[in-house]
């Protein structure tokens, strides 16, 4: 039948006419939405890169509750950590543990592993860090993070094996890490007269940095606990020559160990002087070369940027 003078050919015009009007309506709603929420995206990010974390977390909550994607609920979630908000931050990523994407699941599982650590649950952390560690793109960061773990817990044995796992490159580069491990094991075993064990772990400290000054002090503490105090002289002069810093912090300890040598050692001292460092102007004993951070007692390792062999004299003490 025929509707007063238009053709059905019209009428199927005017339905694709007004289908894609309505389609590309809804495009541009969406389209706006999507606009709307990327600026609010950028301006929580904005607020969170220049520390204003009270504003950033206003903007990611607002944004949270009104969208479930995974990239808003992991700021949010990396937010509530720094603030100090573990609980809420393990709330939200173990939701996204459950999320159908494999890629989401693993960021997931790892940002609960850093939860775990922030919140001082470190068994849970070494778990869920450890499912981790066949995950191609999470294995490097992994071990970094378990490292930390191992060393917040002084669990030095896990983390030397730890480093054992790190490809050869990596284990170069941090070798003078693992000799500080070692030094730590060594220190452990003196404390518990296991001279031997000491002995072990100060030529295995040796094997990965051969000029680590702490295993010269350790190997000195172990002659004066086996009463070998030519031996202690020896390795204390080694040590303490190598720098004015070393010099500051252990100098009084050869001394007191070994009362009857204190000439002998300053002799040495003498015909072979410590290293000269650049002077610092501030009334402390030690800083960080690394981060600044100013120290009145020895660290082989910085308690804040906890970079080892760090610490450097100030030239006035
Ligand atoms: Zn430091």
């Amino acid at each position: 039948m025929r509707l007063r003078g238009i053709g059905p050919e019209v009428l199927l015009l005017c339905f694709i006419v007004v289908g894609a009007a309505a389609f590309a309506l809804g495009r541009r709603t969406a389209r706006g939405r999507r606009v709307r929420r990327d600026i609010e995206y950028f301006t929580g990010l904005d607020h969170l890169v220049n520390d204003r974390y009270d504003r950033a977390t206003e903007v990611f909550t607002r944004l949270a509750d009104k969208s479930h994607e995974a990239d808003i609920q992991f700021a949010l979630g990396s937010l509530m950590r720094r603030r100090g908000e573990v609980d809420r931050a393990i709330a939200i990523h173990t939701e996204l543990t459950q999320h159908r994407e494999a890629a989401v699941r693993e960021q997931a599982t790892f940002a609960l592993g850093l939860d775990y650590q922030s919140a001082g649950l470190m068994d849970r952390a070494e778990e869920k860090l450890r499912s981790l560690m066949g995950s191609e793109q999470y294995r490097p960061a992994v071990l970094e993070r378990l490292a930390w773990v191992y060393e917040q817990q002084s669990e030095w044995r896990a983390a030397l094996e730890l480093w054992r796992e790190l490809p050869p490159e990596k284990q170069l580069e941090r070798a003078v890490v693992a000799a500080h491990y070692c030094c730590e094991l060594g220190e452990a075993a003196l404390a518990a007269r296991d001279l031997t064990e000491a002995r072990a772990q100060v030529a295995a400290a040796r094997a990965h940095a051969p000029t680590l000054t702490r295993a010269s002090i350790l190997a000195a503490r172990i002659s004066v606990a086996a009463g070998e105090t030519d031996k202690a002289v020896e390795s204390y002069a080694e040590a303490l020559r190598v720098s004015r810093g070393i010099q500051l912090a252990f100098e009084r300890e050869a001394r007191d160990a070994l009362p009857g040598k204190a000439e002998e050692l300053a002799e040495k001292l003498r015909s072979s002087p410590p290293a000269e460092e650049a002077p610092l102007p501030e009334p402390a004993r030690f800083r960080c070369e690394e981060c600044g951070v100013a120290s009145l007692t020895w660290h082989w390792r910085c308690p804040s940027c906890r970079n080892w062999d760090s610490l450097r004299a100030n030239a006035r003490t």
